[in-house]
């Protein structure tokens, strides 16, 4: 099997944010103290169980594993209404190519995010495109992202075996390059999430658009890695 794994937020979507809301109203149930995810501690590129643990640290709490699981669990049971709040969308270009790799034999696509599962679930549902997913890989702990990694290509050897060479992971920060290293995944970055094409480009990718190019294209791109021939790099490296 040829495997993608996708991130979520800044890659397939954006929330536009919306799961603050949530966030925010999970930490003053708890705490009974104002947070605002906005200016609180930064948490760019960290997975939802780090979010947390800077959270409680931000208010000088130790932050226990049960403390923390009641609050990513908590922020699960409010996004779902918390998500009409700001006006997201799916990124150009994504619906399709996912439309497109669900017909193809030996290709499969699972998630890869930092989210947990109930937020990967809610947001997607949202959004249109949990149909898409039969399942992946998700934050269940404050450990390192690239735990996430490994665990998304365990379940994928699982279902249905992993060809060689054919692992690629599909996102939008520097952590996913650096997740998809772990497991010596070719990475797509997308420009969508908020880095440029330059910032990506320093973390070696193994290719890197402005958003996804459209279905032929990357489909066009997905066959060609798999057949081991690898002709495209050389120009096609950015592409506007
Ligand atoms: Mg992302």
């Amino acid at each position: 099997m040829t495997v993608l794994f996708w991130d979520i937020d800044g890659t397939l979507i954006t929330t536009a944010r919306a799961g603050m809301f949530a966030w925010n109203d999970s930490v003053r149930e708890l705490t009974g103290r104002d947070f605002d995810l906005r200016t609180g501690p930064r948490t760019a590129g960290l997975t939802d169980y780090q979010i947390a643990v800077k959270t409680f640290e931000f208010f000088g709490i130790t932050p226990d594993p049960p403390l923390i699981e009641r609050l990513v669990r908590r922020y699960e049971e409010l996004l779902p209404a918390s998500l009409p709040l700001r006006r997201g969308y799916v990124f150009p270009n994504v619906r399709e190519i996912l439309e497109s790799l669900r017909e193809r034999p030996g290709i499969r696509s699972y998630l890869l995010t930092g989210n947990t599962r109930g937020g990967a679930r809610a947001k997607l549902i949202y959004y249109g495109l949990m149909e898409f997913f039969s399942d992946g890989a998700f934050a269940e702990d404050a450990g390192e992202r690239a735990s996430i990694a490994v665990r998304a290509l365990e379940l994928a050897k699982q279902r249905g075996g992993v060809a060689e060479g054919g692992v690629f992971v599909i996102g939008d920060t520097p952590h996913d390059v650096e997740c998809a290293s772990a497991i010596d995944a070719r990475t797509i970055a997308v420009a969508t999430g908020g880095y440029t094409i330059e910032e990506l480009q320093a973390y070696h990718p193994w290719r890197v658009f402005n958003e996804l190019p459209p279905v032929g294209e990357f489909v066009r791109l997905i066959d060609e890695a798999r057949g081991g021939t690898d002709m495209t790099r050389v120009g096609r490296t950015l592409s506007a």
